[in-house]
Protein backbone atom coordinates (compact mmCIF):
# COMPACT_ATOMS: atom_id res chain seq x y z
CA UNK A 1 0.00 0.00 0.00
CA UNK A 2 0.90 3.64 -0.42
CA UNK A 3 1.76 5.83 2.20
CA UNK A 4 -1.07 7.96 1.44
CA UNK A 5 -2.52 5.34 4.24
CA UNK A 6 -5.34 7.10 6.39
CA UNK A 7 -6.57 4.99 9.45
CA UNK A 8 -9.68 6.05 10.50
CA UNK A 9 -12.90 4.33 12.19
CA UNK A 10 -16.12 5.09 11.11
CA UNK A 11 -18.73 5.07 13.61
CA UNK A 12 -22.18 4.28 12.89
CA UNK A 13 -24.72 5.99 14.62
CA UNK A 14 -27.76 5.07 15.93
CA UNK A 15 -25.83 1.84 17.45
CA UNK A 16 -26.42 0.16 20.81
CA UNK A 17 -29.59 -0.12 23.27
CA UNK A 18 -32.47 0.86 21.44
CA UNK A 19 -35.99 1.55 24.17
CA UNK A 20 -36.98 -1.66 24.66
CA UNK A 21 -33.66 -3.05 25.73
CA UNK A 22 -32.76 -0.14 27.72
CA UNK A 23 -36.18 -1.06 29.26
CA UNK A 24 -35.96 -4.85 29.89
CA UNK A 25 -32.37 -4.43 31.77
CA UNK A 26 -33.86 -1.42 33.69
CA UNK A 27 -36.59 -3.77 34.70
CA UNK A 28 -34.05 -6.62 36.00
CA UNK A 29 -32.04 -4.31 38.07
CA UNK A 30 -35.42 -2.45 39.52
CA UNK A 31 -36.46 -5.73 40.47
CA UNK A 32 -32.95 -6.92 41.96
CA UNK A 33 -33.31 -3.24 44.30
CA UNK A 34 -36.73 -3.78 45.05
CA UNK A 35 -37.65 -7.12 45.96
CA UNK A 36 -33.67 -8.05 46.46
CA UNK A 37 -31.79 -11.33 44.97
CA UNK A 38 -32.99 -13.86 43.61
CA UNK A 39 -34.97 -12.54 40.47
CA UNK A 40 -35.48 -15.21 37.70
CA UNK A 41 -35.24 -14.05 34.18
CA UNK A 42 -36.89 -16.62 31.85
CA UNK A 43 -34.47 -16.69 28.61
CA UNK A 44 -31.85 -14.15 28.66
CA UNK A 45 -33.51 -10.72 28.80
CA UNK A 46 -31.81 -9.74 25.73
CA UNK A 47 -29.21 -11.14 23.66
CA UNK A 48 -26.17 -10.05 24.90
CA UNK A 49 -23.38 -12.24 26.91
CA UNK A 50 -22.40 -9.25 29.00
CA UNK A 51 -25.64 -8.14 30.01
CA UNK A 52 -26.08 -11.63 31.12
CA UNK A 53 -23.29 -11.97 32.84
CA UNK A 54 -23.50 -8.83 34.38
CA UNK A 55 -26.85 -9.24 35.74
CA UNK A 56 -25.93 -12.48 36.69
CA UNK A 57 -23.56 -11.76 39.34
CA UNK A 58 -26.04 -9.35 40.94
CA UNK A 59 -28.28 -12.11 41.44
CA UNK A 60 -30.35 -12.78 38.48
CA UNK A 61 -31.04 -16.25 37.70
CA UNK A 62 -31.43 -17.01 33.59
CA UNK A 63 -33.33 -19.94 33.15
CA UNK A 64 -34.95 -21.66 29.92
CA UNK A 65 -38.47 -22.29 31.22
CA UNK A 66 -40.94 -21.39 34.34
CA UNK A 67 -41.12 -24.58 35.78
CA UNK A 68 -37.78 -23.93 36.82
CA UNK A 69 -38.37 -21.02 39.17
CA UNK A 70 -39.44 -22.08 42.79
CA UNK A 71 -43.64 -21.75 43.31
CA UNK A 72 -44.08 -18.33 44.16
CA UNK A 73 -40.82 -16.49 43.30
CA UNK A 74 -40.68 -13.58 41.09
CA UNK A 75 -39.54 -14.23 37.44
CA UNK A 76 -39.37 -11.43 34.62
CA UNK A 77 -40.29 -12.00 31.04
CA UNK A 78 -37.82 -11.33 28.60
CA UNK A 79 -37.62 -8.20 25.97
CA UNK A 80 -38.51 -10.92 23.28
CA UNK A 81 -42.30 -11.80 24.72
CA UNK A 82 -43.71 -14.74 25.98
CA UNK A 83 -46.65 -16.88 24.56
CA UNK A 84 -50.04 -17.24 26.55
CA UNK A 85 -49.41 -20.81 27.16
CA UNK A 86 -46.00 -19.39 29.11
CA UNK A 87 -48.34 -16.63 31.07
CA UNK A 88 -50.44 -19.40 32.02
CA UNK A 89 -47.85 -21.95 33.00
CA UNK A 90 -46.59 -18.81 35.25
CA UNK A 91 -50.37 -18.07 36.57
CA UNK A 92 -50.35 -22.03 37.77
CA UNK A 93 -46.94 -21.88 39.58
CA UNK A 94 -48.39 -19.12 41.29
CA UNK A 95 -45.31 -16.92 40.30
CA UNK A 96 -45.06 -13.36 40.56
CA UNK A 97 -44.36 -11.94 36.85
CA UNK A 98 -42.88 -9.17 35.63
CA UNK A 99 -43.43 -7.95 31.97
CA UNK A 100 -40.49 -6.84 30.12
CA UNK A 101 -41.93 -7.80 26.62
CA UNK A 102 -41.08 -4.70 24.33
CA UNK A 103 -44.16 -2.51 23.81
CA UNK A 104 -43.17 -2.76 20.05
CA UNK A 105 -43.45 -6.92 20.45
CA UNK A 106 -46.39 -6.66 22.23
CA UNK A 107 -47.52 -4.73 18.98
CA UNK A 108 -47.10 -7.64 16.81
CA UNK A 109 -48.32 -9.91 19.10
CA UNK A 110 -51.83 -7.70 19.25
CA UNK A 111 -51.74 -7.72 15.60
CA UNK A 112 -51.59 -11.79 15.54
CA UNK A 113 -54.68 -11.72 17.91
CA UNK A 114 -56.56 -9.57 15.35
CA UNK A 115 -56.06 -11.06 12.32
CA UNK A 116 -56.84 -14.32 14.33
CA UNK A 117 -60.19 -13.11 15.42
CA UNK A 118 -61.08 -12.00 11.73
CA UNK A 119 -60.02 -15.80 10.67
CA UNK A 120 -57.21 -14.09 8.46
CA UNK A 121 -54.17 -16.53 7.84
CA UNK A 122 -51.38 -15.45 8.93
CA UNK A 123 -47.62 -15.40 7.44
CA UNK A 124 -44.98 -14.26 10.07
CA UNK A 125 -42.02 -13.86 8.36
CA UNK A 126 -38.94 -14.79 11.00
CA UNK A 127 -36.25 -17.10 12.23
CA UNK A 128 -37.56 -20.34 13.27
CA UNK A 129 -36.46 -21.08 16.95
CA UNK A 130 -36.15 -17.66 17.90
CA UNK A 131 -37.87 -16.53 21.28
CA UNK A 132 -39.69 -13.67 19.71
CA UNK A 133 -41.31 -16.01 16.70
CA UNK A 134 -41.66 -18.42 19.31
CA UNK A 135 -43.92 -15.60 21.31
CA UNK A 136 -45.83 -14.66 18.97
CA UNK A 137 -47.05 -17.78 17.40
CA UNK A 138 -47.93 -18.81 20.49
CA UNK A 139 -50.91 -16.17 20.56
CA UNK A 140 -52.66 -18.01 17.39
CA UNK A 141 -51.24 -20.87 16.63
CA UNK A 142 -53.88 -22.37 14.44
CA UNK A 143 -53.68 -18.77 12.32
CA UNK A 144 -49.95 -18.67 11.93
CA UNK A 145 -47.06 -20.12 9.58
CA UNK A 146 -43.93 -19.11 9.94
CA UNK A 147 -42.20 -18.23 6.49
CA UNK A 148 -38.48 -17.93 6.63
CA UNK A 149 -37.40 -16.70 3.26
CA UNK A 150 -38.42 -16.57 -0.03
CA UNK A 151 -37.58 -20.07 -1.08
CA UNK A 152 -40.32 -21.17 1.50
CA UNK A 153 -43.19 -19.19 -0.28
CA UNK A 154 -43.79 -21.79 -2.71
CA UNK A 155 -44.75 -24.22 0.10
CA UNK A 156 -47.11 -21.97 1.86
CA UNK A 157 -50.41 -23.08 2.10
CA UNK A 158 -53.96 -20.73 3.05
CA UNK A 159 -57.45 -21.54 3.78
CA UNK A 160 -58.67 -18.78 1.20
CA UNK A 161 -55.99 -16.48 -1.01
CA UNK A 162 -58.19 -13.60 -0.04
CA UNK A 163 -57.57 -13.29 3.59
CA UNK A 164 -53.96 -13.74 4.03
CA UNK A 165 -51.97 -11.01 6.27
CA UNK A 166 -47.95 -10.98 6.91
CA UNK A 167 -46.48 -9.55 9.90
CA UNK A 168 -42.58 -10.45 10.98
CA UNK A 169 -40.48 -10.50 13.70
CA UNK A 170 -39.11 -7.01 14.37
CA UNK A 171 -35.72 -7.39 14.31
CA UNK A 172 -35.21 -8.93 10.34
CA UNK A 173 -33.55 -7.33 7.43
CA UNK A 174 -35.57 -4.83 5.89
CA UNK A 175 -34.19 -5.89 2.00
CA UNK A 176 -34.98 -9.34 3.01
CA UNK A 177 -38.24 -9.13 4.53
CA UNK A 178 -39.14 -7.18 1.70
CA UNK A 179 -38.11 -9.69 -0.87
CA UNK A 180 -39.70 -12.63 0.81
CA UNK A 181 -43.14 -10.11 0.74
CA UNK A 182 -42.49 -9.56 -2.81
CA UNK A 183 -42.49 -13.29 -3.41
CA UNK A 184 -45.85 -13.49 -1.04
CA UNK A 185 -47.60 -10.95 -2.90
CA UNK A 186 -46.92 -13.32 -6.48
CA UNK A 187 -49.04 -15.86 -4.79
CA UNK A 188 -51.13 -13.69 -2.90
CA UNK A 189 -51.70 -10.78 -4.62
CA UNK A 190 -54.44 -9.21 -2.51
CA UNK A 191 -51.99 -10.21 0.37
CA UNK A 192 -52.69 -7.80 3.45
CA UNK A 193 -49.92 -5.31 4.88
CA UNK A 194 -48.96 -5.25 9.19
CA UNK A 195 -51.23 -2.03 9.92
CA UNK A 196 -47.64 -0.09 10.20
CA UNK A 197 -43.84 -1.57 10.45
CA UNK A 198 -43.39 -4.69 12.39
CA UNK A 199 -39.62 -4.93 11.61
CA UNK A 200 -38.95 -2.08 14.65
CA UNK A 201 -37.19 1.33 14.34
CA UNK A 202 -34.48 0.52 16.21
CA UNK A 203 -33.51 -2.09 13.52
CA UNK A 204 -34.23 -0.21 11.01
CA UNK A 205 -32.17 2.57 11.92
CA UNK A 206 -29.23 0.62 12.69
CA UNK A 207 -29.40 -1.38 9.41
CA UNK A 208 -29.72 2.45 7.36
CA UNK A 209 -26.63 3.72 9.47
CA UNK A 210 -24.42 0.62 8.28
CA UNK A 211 -25.73 1.08 4.83
CA UNK A 212 -24.48 4.65 4.91
CA UNK A 213 -20.76 3.54 5.96
CA UNK A 214 -20.34 0.12 4.20
CA UNK A 215 -19.27 1.49 1.19
CA UNK A 216 -16.24 3.24 2.89
CA UNK A 217 -14.88 0.41 4.48
CA UNK A 218 -12.64 -2.57 4.21
CA UNK A 219 -13.78 -3.66 7.42
CA UNK A 220 -17.07 -3.45 9.68
CA UNK A 221 -16.96 -4.72 12.76
CA UNK A 222 -20.45 -5.21 14.51
CA UNK A 223 -20.41 -5.49 18.71
CA UNK A 224 -23.52 -8.38 19.10
CA UNK A 225 -24.26 -11.63 20.21
CA UNK A 226 -24.53 -14.47 18.01
CA UNK A 227 -28.51 -15.11 18.90
CA UNK A 228 -28.62 -11.30 18.86
CA UNK A 229 -30.87 -11.31 15.69
CA UNK A 230 -30.35 -7.42 14.51
CA UNK A 231 -27.03 -7.34 15.33
CA UNK A 232 -26.47 -10.51 12.53
CA UNK A 233 -28.57 -8.72 10.35
CA UNK A 234 -26.07 -5.66 10.82
CA UNK A 235 -22.90 -8.28 9.60
CA UNK A 236 -25.06 -9.16 6.53
CA UNK A 237 -26.27 -5.62 5.53
CA UNK A 238 -22.66 -4.14 5.85
CA UNK A 239 -21.68 -7.13 3.33
CA UNK A 240 -23.79 -6.76 0.81
CA UNK A 241 -23.72 -2.64 1.60
CA UNK A 242 -19.88 -2.96 0.29
CA UNK A 243 -17.91 -3.69 3.08
CA UNK A 244 -14.96 -5.76 2.46
CA UNK A 245 -15.32 -8.12 5.36
CA UNK A 246 -17.74 -7.83 8.12
CA UNK A 247 -17.37 -9.34 11.66
CA UNK A 248 -19.56 -10.30 14.54
CA UNK A 249 -17.93 -10.03 17.88
CA UNK A 250 -18.84 -9.68 21.52
CA UNK A 251 -16.00 -8.26 22.98
CA UNK A 252 -12.46 -6.28 21.86
CA UNK A 253 -10.52 -9.31 22.40
CA UNK A 254 -11.86 -11.33 19.86
CA UNK A 255 -10.38 -9.27 17.53
CA UNK A 256 -8.32 -11.03 15.08
CA UNK A 257 -5.55 -9.13 14.18
CA UNK A 258 -5.41 -10.74 10.89
CA UNK A 259 -8.61 -8.99 10.11
CA UNK A 260 -6.60 -5.52 9.76
CA UNK A 261 -4.21 -6.31 7.57
CA UNK A 262 -4.36 -3.91 4.88
CA UNK A 263 -7.43 -2.12 6.12
CA UNK A 264 -8.06 1.40 6.36
CA UNK A 265 -11.04 2.49 7.29
CA UNK A 266 -12.97 0.27 10.09
CA UNK A 267 -16.55 0.74 9.86
CA UNK A 268 -17.76 -0.18 13.61
CA UNK A 269 -21.62 -0.21 15.38
CA UNK A 270 -23.76 -2.22 17.82
CA UNK A 271 -26.70 -4.33 17.79
CA UNK A 272 -29.40 -2.84 19.97
CA UNK A 273 -28.75 -4.98 22.77
CA UNK A 274 -25.44 -3.88 23.55
CA UNK A 275 -23.88 -1.58 25.92
CA UNK A 276 -21.89 1.54 24.29
CA UNK A 277 -18.74 0.30 27.29
CA UNK A 278 -18.12 -2.78 24.80
CA UNK A 279 -17.80 -0.44 22.08
CA UNK A 280 -15.27 1.84 23.88
CA UNK A 281 -13.12 -1.28 24.25
CA UNK A 282 -13.09 -1.70 20.52
CA UNK A 283 -12.36 2.20 20.14
CA UNK A 284 -9.66 1.89 22.33
CA UNK A 285 -8.49 -1.65 21.11
CA UNK A 286 -8.42 -0.07 17.72
CA UNK A 287 -6.89 3.54 18.95
CA UNK A 288 -3.88 1.31 20.89
CA UNK A 289 -2.88 -0.10 16.84
CA UNK A 290 -3.06 3.34 14.86
CA UNK A 291 -7.16 3.53 14.32
CA UNK A 292 -7.37 6.76 16.70
CA UNK A 293 -9.18 8.85 14.07
CA UNK A 294 -12.49 8.56 14.84
CA UNK A 295 -15.21 9.86 12.62
CA UNK A 296 -19.45 9.40 13.84
CA UNK A 297 -21.19 9.10 10.61
CA UNK A 298 -25.45 10.06 11.89
CA UNK A 299 -28.37 8.95 10.23
CA UNK A 300 -31.01 9.31 12.45
CA UNK A 301 -31.52 10.71 16.12
CA UNK A 302 -33.53 8.37 18.20
CA UNK A 303 -35.39 10.01 21.15
CA UNK A 304 -38.01 7.39 21.44
CA UNK A 305 -38.08 5.76 25.72
CA UNK A 306 -40.59 3.48 27.41
CA UNK A 307 -41.39 3.35 30.80
CA UNK A 308 -40.68 0.72 33.29
CA UNK A 309 -43.09 -2.19 33.17
CA UNK A 310 -46.05 -1.27 35.55
CA UNK A 311 -45.26 -3.55 38.43
CA UNK A 312 -42.20 -1.62 38.63
CA UNK A 313 -43.26 1.32 38.80
CA UNK A 314 -43.87 2.82 41.92
CA UNK A 315 -47.08 2.95 44.12
CA UNK A 316 -49.33 5.76 44.24
CA UNK A 317 -51.09 3.88 47.17
CA UNK A 318 -50.37 6.93 49.96
CA UNK A 319 -49.42 9.65 48.27
S1 LIG B 1 -34.90 -4.26 18.88
FE1 LIG B 1 -36.86 -3.21 18.55
S2 LIG B 1 -38.44 -4.69 19.16
FE2 LIG B 1 -36.48 -5.42 19.99
S3 LIG B 1 -36.39 -4.58 22.06
FE3 LIG B 1 -35.39 -3.09 20.71
S4 LIG B 1 -37.02 -1.64 20.15
FE4 LIG B 1 -38.00 -3.47 20.96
Amino acid sequence: MSGSHRKRVLLAKPRGYCAGVDRAVEAVEQALEQHGPPVYVRKQIVHNRHVVETLSERGAIFVDETDEVPEGALVVFSAHGVSPAVRGQARERELRTIDATCPLVTKVHQEAKRFAREDFDILLVGHRGHEEVEGTAGEAPEHIQLVETAEDVATVEVRDPEKVVWLSQTTLSVDETMETVRALRERFPTLQNPPSDDICYATQNRQVAVKAMAPQCDLVLVVGSRNSSNSVRLVEVALSAGAGAAHLIDFAREIDESWLDGVETIGLTSGASVPEVLVRGVIDYLAERGWADVEEISTAEETLTFSLPRELRPSRAGR
